[in-house]
């Protein structure tokens, strides 16, 4: 059975004091609801404090992104071996700002899947349509295509978070007819790529405490990544506590 997962992508906001407020406050409830595993994923400044705050609790942290050389010539970046410098288990890769702000490709992805395996970090790999796409009818073509780019030759352990990119941060959310369909499509393509059914599916784009109790309970669905309503304890607390 495929592991769950509620992970918080705080993008860039919180300060490493207000990280580690949130880890405290995070802390102080009932984390045991032994159904899913909480991934909190601050800014790069912020890592080596989170996991340090979060030791010996029930919270894991990981990084937003990095790149997929050991090291080089390329300022701002931050390499594998660096994060596991920081403690982290895991890592966002390919999410959608990545690919459309800052023009990642298929194929960078693709080796920075394959450097955080080789690095000992679990990638969580995001994949999605846009608006065109779907309403084109192209939304299946678009996430098999990023799926074999994504995880040609990887083996180890990864999760995949299906995020359409219309649902991120616009608070219009897919509907669970929508997330069942495509989690199904989803499952079938990794079928094909002899992908395990172990592999967690997450569902990402404007998940909220109005949605998850439904979204959660659709088939294939193993969590959630969540941006905007994971900067808030008891929003997040809430949809972890509906998982
Ligand atoms: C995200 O950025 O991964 C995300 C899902 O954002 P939001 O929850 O704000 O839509």
């Amino acid at each position: 059975m495929a592991s769950k997962y509620c992970v918080a992508n705080w993008k860039m906001n919180f300060n490493g004091q207000q990280g580690k407020e949130f880890v405290s406050l995070l802390n102080s409830k009932d984390l045991n609801n032994g159904q899913s595993q909480i991934i909190l994923c601050p800014s790069f400044t912020s890592l080596f404090s989170m996991v340090e705050a979060s030791s010996n609790s029930a919270i894991s942290v990981g990084a937003q992104n990095m790149h997929f050389e050991d090291s080089g010539p390329y300022t701002g970046e931050v390499s594998a071996q660096m994060l596991n410098e920081t403690d982290v288990k895991f890592v966002i890769l390919g999410h959608s700002e990545r690919r459309h702000v800052f023009g990642e490709t298929d194929d960078m992805i693709h080796a920075k899947m394959v450097q955080s395996i080789k690095s000992g970090l679990t990638p969580i790999l995001c994949i999605g349509e846009n608006l065109d796409e779907r309403e084109s009818g192209n939304t299946n073509q678009v996430l098999r295509s990023q799926l074999e780019a994504g995880l040609a030759d990887v083996n180890g352990e990864y999760i995949i978070a299906y995020e359409p990119v219309w649902a991120i941060g616009t608070g219009k959310s897919a509907t669970s007819e929508m997330v069942a369909e495509t989690h199904a499509s989803i499952r079938n393509i990794l079928a094909e790529l002899n992908v395990s059914e172990n592999v967690s599916l997450l569902y990402g784009g404007s998940v909220s405490p109005q949605n998850t109790a439904e979204l959660a309970a659709v088939e294939n669905v193993d969590g959630f990544l969540i941006g905007g309503a994971s900067l808030d304890v008891e929003k997040f607390y809430s949809i972890y506590s509906d998982l």
